[in-house]
């Protein structure tokens, strides 16, 4: 097990859709699914998908647990993850880890289905909201590389460009916030 490090804004694999795992092969990402849970620990984070540590496939993990509303449920692997619908609309602040130190307030659905592969090759169709949602869909984003800010308006956006410069220069240290 290993913490490995988070690829910031500004590297090319963050913008890049990530290649589908191949459902045979799932037995061979228990490795990479520890560390990257380790990974996600150690940096404070709730959620994390595997190009964030540089690795190009359809995986991510999140941990809503500290979470009342969702202190019954276990950390959730997701793998090759369709959105089957999304309802309503609900604005929120987020951050990220490979975009240390900005957070916005962005709009997201308040619930969705989706359909995902877990750690143990078993395919699941499974409704989420709130927190959780906000979080797949933050994390499926990244998978199909995209980030929050994206969603800002041009004059937000500017606000913030020249941060964003800064860390795709610098790969600045991790401050950790959130997904
Ligand atoms: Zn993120």
């Amino acid at each position: 097990m290993a913490v490995l490090p988070v690829v910031k804004y500004g590297d090319s694999i963050l913008r890049k859709k990530v290649n589908k795992v191949d459902i045979n092969e799932i037995g061979q990402l228990t490795n990479l699914i520890d560390d990257m849970f380790d990974t996600m620990y150690e940096e404070e984070g709730i959620g994390l998908a595997a190009n964030q540590v540089g690795v190009n496939l359809n995986l991510m993990i999140i941990d809503v647990t500290h979470l009342d509303e969702y202190k019954d449920l276990e950390p959730i692997v997701f793998i090759n993850t369709e959105v089957l619908q999304e309802n309503g609309s609900i604005e929120l602040e987020e951050g990220c880890l490979s975009i240390p130190e900005i957070r916005a307030t962005i709009p997201r659905a308040e619930s969705i289905v989706i359909r995902y592969i877990d750690e143990l090759g078993q395919s699941n169709t499974t409704e989420f909201n709130g927190m959780f949602c906000r979080v797949i869909l933050h994390e499926l984003d990244h998978l199909n590389g995209k980030f929050f800010t994206d969603y800002l308006s041009s004059a937000k956006r500017k606000l913030v460009h020249s941060k964003l410069l800064e860390i795709a220069e610098d790969g600045y240290p991790s401050t950790g916030v959130v997904l």
